[in-house]
């Protein structure tokens, strides 16, 4: 048999890139990533080497500079990422997104703006939508933008922006009341520009700090809080108001193959880990993998990680065809992201009292795994999603 997580139909571009970035994580990113995660320490040569491999502009279009790749390829390259070490897979996922949104969303003078730079990985993006009290329930976003004679003043406090502290742009949802009926029509996406780095970034911008995690570390995550910013009407992503909401859930929709394709690199990760200490490690006379009980389980982990791989694989492809894949995206990033929990347990279960070593790898995917099933929406949120859709296509006529 094929080792896992492999992709039928892709182009040689597709393999080539991928390959590349599968060497790269090989070389420059696995032997480094236990050591920099436990001491919370940025990547900043693994980002730099990423650059040059023009992982930041991956899916923005040549005309802008980038390689004008598809969701899937991104996606596989996450998926690699995430093998490697999670938290590198968070640098370039919130710049992808906000580089997504203004591609299919920004106007061409606001495309003209960024995305070249954002190719480069000179713009780093983040995005914002959650706050101190809200994260699945978007639609109670309080963080306001009141207009004035010259664009709007942005007040309010924003919560867990990863990249919060490296980027420097930023789309923001905010309310903007300007009169629509429906609470949707009235959230409006806000590209603020700020200095990377803490404390004041931009005239009334703050960000205080990181938040310290329980993993996905190296990577910042941060509040940030808005007091008066005053931000032009050009900065409207689109350059209309009213249109945020939706702007942000086809950032999201992206945004779940992504978790989905990091939980499968995880999860390969965590297989892989411990299917090599099951054949070293010997009890009773023989290396545990020949007891059944961890046979059985190793056959378990490895039809999880493969059934994760095809539904991101199918989810990504769905909106590469320019179709919808909020139910494929949102089914694939639940499975996954459980999928992945319980394939790192297993191997975790694998690795005896070893695994609860700080030497041993599978103790840093054991805290990063949680994480996949909170960022881009919980398991339940998206249970809210694909019931409502099943619900709706096998109604009773
Ligand atoms: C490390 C990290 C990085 C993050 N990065 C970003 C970022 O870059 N940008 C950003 O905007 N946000 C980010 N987030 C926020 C993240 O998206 C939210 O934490 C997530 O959506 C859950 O929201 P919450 O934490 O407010 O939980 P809540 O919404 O308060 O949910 C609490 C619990 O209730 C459940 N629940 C909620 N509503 C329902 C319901 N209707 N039915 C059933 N159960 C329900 C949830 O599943 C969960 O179990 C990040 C979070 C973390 C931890």
């Amino acid at each position: 048999m094929p080792r896992l997580c492999q992709t039928d139909g892709l182009t040689d571009v597709q393999t080539e890139i991928v390959k590349a970035v599968r060497q790269f994580v090989e070389d420059k990113i696995i032997p480094v990533a236990s050591e920099l995660e436990h001491k919370d320490e940025y990547p900043t040569e693994i980002v730099e080497g990423l650059k040059e491999l023009g992982v930041f502009g991956l899916m923005i279009p040549e005309e802008y500079g980038g390689l004008g790749e598809s969701l899937l390829t991104y996606a596989l390259c996450v998926e690699e990422i995430a093998r490697g070490w999670m938290s590198v897979s968070g640098v370039i996922n919130t710049h992808f997104i906000v580089a997504y949104m203004l591609m299919h969303h920004g106007t061409e003078e606001q495309k003209q703006k960024y995305l070249p730079k954002m190719a480069l990985g000179e713009v780093r993006g983040a995005f914002s939508m959650s706050e101190p009290s809200l994260g699945s329930d978007v639609a109670a976003i309080s963080t306001k933008a009141v207009k004035n004679d010259d664009g709007y003043a942005i007040t309010g406090q924003k919560m867990w922006l990863t990249n919060g502290g490296s980027s420097t742009l930023v789309a923001v949802l905010v309310k903007t009341d300007e009169g629509a009926e429906s609470v949707y029509k009235n959230m409006t996406t806000f590209l603020v520009e700020k200095e990377p780095g803490f404390g004041e970034t931009a005239q009334g911008v703050t960000v205080p700090g990181k938040i310290d995690k329980m993993g996905y570390k190296g990577i910042d995550t941060t509040e940030m809080i808005f007091e008066g910013h005053q931000i032009s009407a050009d900065q409207i992503l689109g350059g209309e108001p009213g249109k945020g909401f939706y702007q942000m859930m086809d950032g999201v929709e992206v945004g779940r193959v992504n978790v989905a394709a990091r939980a499968c690199g995880i999860a390969n990760r965590a297989f892989e880990l411990g299917i090599s200490y099951a054949q070293q490690r010997e009890t009773f006379g023989k290396p545990i993998a020949q007891h059944q009980a961890i046979s059985f389980r190793l056959a378990e982990m490895a039809t999880k990680v493969e059934t994760a791989h095809t539904m991101m694989v199918k989810a990504a492809r769905k909106k590469d065809d320019g179709q919808r894949n909020d139910v494929e995206a949102g089914m694939a990033k639940m499975l996954a992201s459980e999928y992945c929990n319980e394939v790192v347990e297993a191997s975790f279960r694998i690795h005896g009292g070893y695994g609860y070593s700080k030497e041993y790898e599978i103790e840093r995917l054991y805290r990063e795994a949680a994480f996949m099933l909170i960022g881009e929406g919980t398991s339940d949120i998206q249970k809210m999603i694909i019931g409502r859709a099943v619900l709706k296509e096998y109604q009773l006529r």
